[in-house]
């Protein structure tokens, strides 16, 4: 469970090779944001204004409603991964719920005129823990699983390696 990262989770929805090649490359560490956000919305200051923070290519905003009610907005160009963001931004929340943290996800595709509410209810968590224990076997195995092309393949690092 530690080695899941947002990114295995985005591309989990993509592509489940992805998920092997990342994992068996990436450090974990590097992309632990829900550690940092709960760090910012602890922060005493933290009320008074929107905070933002970036890792690898993604930002978020973390806003502190009036009501009090704390929402992680991500802004996307395109809603072309929907899903991939949607879970994504979930795994956030669920990590963020684990800290005792409770909020509210938002994506934004302003280009779209988009707005797509995340809440964590059961069945998403469901879903989420699934994709945990997927992803967990995915990354036991010894090769990766085999390419299949999809929407991805042509922007994808490892587009070369599956399909020169
Ligand atoms: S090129 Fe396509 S099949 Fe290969 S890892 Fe990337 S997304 Fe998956």
């Amino acid at each position: 469970m530690d080695k899941i990262t947002g990114t295995l989770i985005w591309y989990y929805y993509i592509c489940p090779r992805e998920v092997w090649l990342m994992a068996h490359e990436l450090n974990p560490e590097q992309d632990n944001p829900y550690i940092e956000i709960g760090r910012l919305i602890h922060e005493d200051s933290y009320a008074r204004e929107k905070k933002e923070i970036t890792f690898g290519n993604i930002k978020l905003d973390i806003l502190k409603k009036k009501n009090g009610q704390i929402v992680v907005a991500e802004v996307k160009k395109s809603s072309r991964f929907e899903k991939s963001a949607r879970m994504q931004l979930a795994f956030y929340l669920y990590r963020l719920k684990e800290m005792g943290i409770d909020a509210k996800g938002e994506l934004l595709v302003p280009r779209e005129k988009k707005k797509v509410y995340v809440e964590l209810d059961g069945e998403i968590e469901k879903e989420l823990q699934r994709a945990f224990s997927d992803i967990e076997n995915i990354i036991s195995k010894e090769t990766p699983p085999k390419p299949e092309k999809n929407k991805f393949c042509g922007k994808c690092a490892y587009r070369e390696f599956c399909w020169a």
